[in-house]
């Protein structure tokens, strides 16, 4: 018998489980096996194939779950559609009531739903216990207060409509409520598909929604596999998906969905950096590896599992670490004591295992404690890799297991670009004692959150979400609503009420205006501020609205786009990282040279499109006024402080996407142009666009307004040509980070299809605008297709 002196004395642990009666008891409610949730009620599955949902760490089945077909997600997707319009008109106040409901109820029964998760996804109990469903309550809270504020702070803006939601298994109920919350507040109705390794809390969740009463048809669950999956994004009644998986699936999503109309918010793999400064605390930083790659068995895609340390503490770092993983303690998922569950699945742990049999064979140093695992169950221990090399396996792929990698940098530019050396952009860390080194870093790194001195921190007040084959979208704070609002399109004819030119003051000329070039002159392509010919060395006629041949333009081809691209990655870091009072004086300088040739430039679009000497003017007055507008707001549309709830302030950045492709309409031949390049270049974007196809002389004449307007070679590349041949090269160039295109569908379908090589944000447009109007043709729907969000955590306390 151990004596107290001798406990005292090894201070072995002992086990501390939680019991998992209440769980199986809700389990033996159902059993039979689970329906589907739809329409408020449990539905057979159609075809009555069910499969086994079991305990990863012991491999018992707990129960079995319904094979979702495509008459299953049809039900499910009419129930939604019978709801919605009735959920919307219920008002926002009506909505908060029941997020309210809803984020009550799972707080009521918030250990049984952490015992359900533990057991079902193999998580310890701990972390499900004090993060998991915590963070689910807090996501219903919060949006609760967004449906409740929804009419005043996001006026003019509607639901989407019916929303397929698609969940991984790693965080099962936070993943939904990520999903569900944000999408019900903002009025639109839910088909969600939880992974097929863990499905029951979802089950559960389901549950408590025909408990509580909630309208029916608002949330129905579908469970199954990919091909559940498949049949919700193609499902013509849905009108956006919201993804979170891996960047395969991401991929197959978005060509699944190209020209279908619907939209789309992925959010997917990361191999996220934890950079650590020499000066960085290194007791913190071994806490911090812990939570980062440790946490949930390192199956979390924004886990930080690229470890950069500065060379004078690499050494010191590895020893401590060692030490700490020495003392962590895998085991059952109940177990409170337990630092490290099971993982998911075999073919999970199958994969973690190759892996990191393919990085002992390349060469690293793999590192694993002395203490053996429990026989059963699926357990693997934490791993450290050092002796990498960053072009190696386990440096660039996603391994999504308790497995890191570290190697060294000495200079913070060397960090940065170790950082960035990765297709993915989801997360980092950086870890300084100084404060101006990790706000220097933050901003240069490729990912969509940055944790300063602290690393795997979520709330439901700030967006998370990626750059970059991380996806886009985020989820969470005001920046996670527009996923799921639509703007609702409303006439306010602002330009029209515009003073006339009269009592407005005139320009004076900074460099005399030399007059447009003579109609006879081929306008050449305009790329790194210079005018070059176009490879080709063919030209396209541009004919006036009568038919008559007026002039030629270059006809741009693939070699042209490459060359733009190149200029405008060139000129790309200077822009971006110019002041935004600097941007704004550019574009202002644009509007003055604009409005010095204003009567020039409103001639030439009479000439050419044949519209009346007012329409014209109309449009070339709009024109300048736009460049006022987007120079007003280069240095006004800031980011936000979001109010996370611990002792952290974070910081909510607006930042460019890189270089954008820009494929203009064909109508409004200046002004659809300007429309889309100012907002762009006001953003901090280069750009490479493509006019007007039928008339691309207003941007060709736009050369000189940009020479003189002190706008950067580089910042604005123009490529003349066929927008079937120029668009899909754009679409498909890995080094154009969006694309933005507003054309015929078919041709919008195949640039989304296109962009799944680099996962390039897209935004493609069908259906004419007026782009005269103020409310169609400009403002913020611009700016935030120009920005993503970047979320900075700054820890604080003396
Ligand atoms: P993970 O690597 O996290 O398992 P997956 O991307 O494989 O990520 O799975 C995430 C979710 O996507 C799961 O719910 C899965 O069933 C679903 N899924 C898998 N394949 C498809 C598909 N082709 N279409 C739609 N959903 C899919």
């Amino acid at each position: 018998m151990t004596s107290i002196r001798d406990a005292f004395q090894t201070m072995a642990w002992g086990t501390a489980p939680e019991s998992p009666a209440t769980a199986e008891a809700w389990l033996a409610r159902h059993p039979k096996g689970f329906g589907h949730s739809i329409g408020g009620a449990w539905v057979e599955p159609s075809a009555g194939e069910r499969f086994a949902t079991t305990n990863p760490a012991t491999g018992a089945e707990l129960a079995r779950v319904a094979q979702g077909s495509k008459e299953d997600v049809e039900a499910a997707v009419r129930a939604a559609r019978a709801a919605q319009a009735a959920w919307w008109a219920l008002g926002g106040h009506g909505r908060a009531r029941w997020l309210y409901a809803l984020a009550r109820e799972v707080q009521r029964n918030s250990r049984l739903f952490a015992v359900v998760e533990s057991l079902d996804n193999g998580k310890p109990i701990r972390e499900s216990r004090d993060i998991d469903i915590p963070l689910v309550a807090r996501h219903f809270y919060h949006h609760a207060g967004w449906a409740e504020l929804m009419e005043t702070e996001l006026a003019g803006y509607g639901p989407v409509g019916v929303v397929g939601q698609i969940i991984p298994w790693n965080f099962p109920l936070l993943m939904l409520s990520w999903k569900i919350a944000p999408a019900i507040a903002m009025g639109n109705t839910v088909v969600l598909k939880p992974a097929e390794f863990t499905p029951l809390t979802a089950l559960l969740f389901a549950d408590l929604c025909h408990a509580v009463g909630l309208p029916a048809g608002v949330v129905n669950v579908v469970t199954g596999d990919g091909r559940t999956g498949a049949a919700l994004v193609e499902h013509p009644g849905v009108d956006k998906i919201a993804f979170t998986g891996s960047t395969e699936v991401g991929r197959i999503i978005r060509a699944a969905t190209a020209g279908s109309g619907k939209r789309l918010s992925l959010e997917l793999g990361g191999k996220s950096p934890f950079l650590v400064f020499e000066d960085a605390d290194l007791d913190s930083v071994v806490e911090g590896v812990v939570d980062a790659i440790w946490f949930n068995q390192g199956q979390v895609c924004c886990a930080g599992s690229r470890i950069l340390a500065q060379e004078g503490v690499a050494a010191r770092l590895v020893d401590k670490l060692r030490a700490r993983m020495e003392t962590l303690r895998v085991g059952s998922p109940l177990d409170k004591a337990v630092d490290i569950g099971a993982i998911v699945a075999p073919v999970q742990l199958e994969k973690i295992r190759q892996l990191v049999e393919q990085g002992i064979a390349e060469g690293a140093t793999c590192w694993q404690p002395s203490w053996s695992l429990p026989r059963e169950g699926l357990f693997y221990p934490p791993t450290l890799f050092t002796d990498v090399t960053p072009a190696a396996t386990v440096a660039q792929v996603e391994i999504f297991g308790p497995v890191v990698v570290l190697m060294t940098f000495r200079t913070p530019a060397e960090a940065v670009e170790m950082a960035n050396n990765t297709r993915y952009g989801l997360a980092a860390s950086v870890w300084s004692e100084n404060l101006n080194t990790a706000l220097d870093i933050a901003p240069q790194l490729k990912a969509g959150t940055v944790w300063v001195n602290c690393t795997n921190l979520f709330d439901a007040a700030s967006g998370f979400g990626g750059y970059r084959e991380s996806g886009y979208g985020r989820e969470g704070g005001k920046e996670g609503l527009w996923e799921y609002l639509k703007a609702e399109r409303r006439k306010d004819g602002k330009t029209e009420s515009d003073p006339s030119p009269s009592v407005l003051p005139s320009f004076r000329p900074s460099v005399l205006p030399s007059g447009l070039p003579p109609i006879d002159r081929t306008p050449k392509l305009y790329i790194g501020g210079k005018q070059v010919r176009p490879d080709s060395g063919y030209a396209l006629p541009v004919l006036d609205s009568a038919g008559n041949r007026v002039t030629e333009v270059g006809r741009g081809n693939r070699k042209d786009v490459r060359n733009a691209v190149e200029a405008a990655h060139h000129a790309e870091r200077g822009w971006a990282t110019a002041t935004a009072h600097t941007r704004a004086q550019v574009l202002y300088y644009v509007a003055e040279n604009l409005a010095v040739r204003e009567r020039e430039f409103a001639e030439r679009l009479r000439a050419l499109t044949g519209s009346s000497e007012d329409a014209a003017a109309l449009e070339v007055r709009a024109s300048i006024r736009r460049a006022f507008v987007y120079a007003a707001w280069a240095d006004k549309y800031d980011g936000r402080v979001h109010a996370t709830p611990i002792r952290n302030v974070t910081l909510a950045m607006n930042e460019p996407i890189g270089v954008l492709g820009l494929v203009a309409p064909s109508e409004a031949p200046l002004l659809g142009f300007l429309s889309l390049v100012l907002p762009a270049a006001a953003m901090g974007h280069s750009v490479v666009a493509v006019p007007s196809e039928r008339w691309p002389l207003l941007a060709t004449d736009l050369y000189q307004v940009l020479d003189t307007s002190d706008l950067p070679a580089g910042v604005v590349n123009i490529v003349t040509g066929t927008r079937k041949e120029l668009a899909p090269v754009l679409a498909a160039h890995d080094d154009v980070d969006g694309i933005w295109f507003f054309g015929p569908r078919e041709e919008a379908a195949e640039v989304e299809r296109l962009s799944t090589g680099n996962m390039k944000r897209t935004w493609a447009e069908w259906e004419p605008r007026d782009w005269l109007d103020a409310h169609e043709g400009q403002g913020e729907e611009f700016l935030r297709e120009a920005t993503q969000v970047k979320n900075i955590w700054v820890p604080y306390g003396a």
